[in-house]
């Protein structure tokens, strides 16, 4: 590091220890998939905020519309208040996305992030159904606050908070014991009573698991668990926080599953262009709140409004989901090439779509990678119960040209 750096890093410390271990720079300027610091160095962006920028840094049709509503004066907070972007961005997500999908949902603004639109989806399930306990599945990440946190299924994230709560318990994901059917065992698990749980309000599923290690479940055992939630009564609540929007091949990830989930919690990239913002929809038939009995200062942000329904013009046609298939391609096959050709990593493929990694074998080992990768001009992160995989999530507008630059420069810091 400069010094100037390690001058400002000091500085920032004695506030706070906030800065960036991972990545220990300081970021001026970013568009499309490319990131700038300070020193002019360019990286390429396979982290995307965590999957919050899928259509990319700084989008020009974002930007214009956003300078324009702020220079004529629009309201930029507005809680609950009628808004054309709020007005606007309903009316399009129905059109764009809800209508095409032959889906019915009424649509909340629990507040502004992943964790809100989760504490929102497990809150109205528990009171529909009058039951108390919820099944989520090992290596979930629900989020950060006390029910979400509950749900999640990291013991580090956890035990420093005192939970789980007594009424939720994670039952294996897809693949967890290698050749044993989990859904068997969750099948044996609500006949029986008397193993520790009451039958739940709702079952809580990530299609694919971000922060969990990119563990993508296979789509029959995703729709074997609509059925068992049909069988039982059970509400089922898709958190497609990181895995919607696009990021594994169509808008929502459980589409090719062919389910119709009662509850699907959306954040990240719904507010476009990164800003704040969480949606969390809801069957008719469940939409039971009273009126303000889940409610949250900063759930009326126009400006990610404005974002979010620009960015819903990328749905309009079947465009962005084929380049994201041919891209998810060009990335799993990377992935397999390393498997094989650096046996010494015991690497395993992981993922679907544009979210995807490799698992890898030793301590510490796949946390070395990304910090070689990141000297070489890539950013990129690690993910898992022990930081094992590596992580890929690039803006979904990435070009092939981008991608397989990032992609090189992902093998040369395997090869260091
Ligand atoms: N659910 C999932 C699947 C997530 O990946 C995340 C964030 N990584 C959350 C919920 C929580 O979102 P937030 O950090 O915005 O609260």
């Amino acid at each position: 590091l400069s010094d100037k750096k390690m001058k400002t890093f000091e500085e920032i410390e004695s506030a706070v220890r906030s800065y960036s271990r991972g990545w220990p720079t300081i970021f001026e300027k970013a568009k499309g998939y490319k990131m700038w610091d300070t020193d002019g160095k360019e990286y390429i962006d396979f982290f995307a905020g965590a999957g919050a920028l899928n259509y990319g840094h700084n989008d020009e049709a974002m930007q214009e519309k956003l300078i324009e509503y702020i220079k004529n004066d629009g309201i930029l907070h507005s809680l609950d208040m009628g808004t054309n972007p709020r007005k606007e961005f309903l009316e399009r997500f129905k059109e764009v996305i809800l209508k095409p999908r032959d889906l019915d949902y009424k649509i909340m603004f629990p507040g502004p992030t992943g964790t809100n639109t989760v504490e929102s989806a497990l809150k109205i399930a528990r009171k529909v159904t009058g039951r108390d306990s919820v099944i989520s599945f090992t290596n979930a990440f629900h989020g950060m606050t006390i029910g979400s946190l509950s749900v999640t299924a990291n013991s580090f994230k956890r035990h420093g908070a005192g939970v789980p709560l007594h009424h939720t318990v994670s039952m294996p994901f897809d693949d967890y014991v290698e050749d044993q059917s989990s859904i068997a065992y969750l099948e044996k698990f609500l006949e029986d009573s008397g193993s520790g749980v009451a039958l739940p309000a709702a079952i809580i599923l990530e299609t694919v698991q971000g922060e969990g290690g990119m563990n993508a479940a296979r789509l029959d055992w995703v729709k074997q668990i609509e059925s068992i939630c049909k069988r039982w009564d059970i509400l089922l609540i898709i958190d497609d926080v990181q895995a919607g929007c696009g990021r594994t091949g169509t808008f929502f990830s459980f589409e090719p599953a062919g389910i119709n989930p009662d509850i699907v919690c959306l954040s990240k990239s719904i507010g476009g262009a990164g800003l704040p913002m969480a949606i969390t929809l809801i069957k008719p038939e469940y939409d039971q709140w009273e009126p303000g009995e889940h409610n949250g200062t900063f759930r009326g942000n126009n400006l990610a409004f404005i974002a979010a329904t620009e960015a819903l013009t990328n749905w309009e046609t079947d465009d962005l989901s084929k380049a994201i298939q041919e891209k998810a391609s060009i990335l799993s096959d990377a992935i397999k090439g390393w498997v094989k050709n650096y046996p010494a990593l015991k690497g395993e493929a992981r993922g679907r779509g544009l979210m995807q990694g490799i698992a890898i074998e030793g301590e510490g080992i796949a946390d070395e990678i990304c910090a070689e990768a990141f000297n070489r001009g890539l950013i990129v992160e690690t993910s898992g119960p022990n930081d094992e995989v590596v992580k890929f999530l690039p803006p979904l507008i990435i070009d092939n040209d981008g991608l397989k630059k990032g992609l090189q420069i992902l093998e040369d810091s395997i090869k260091q």
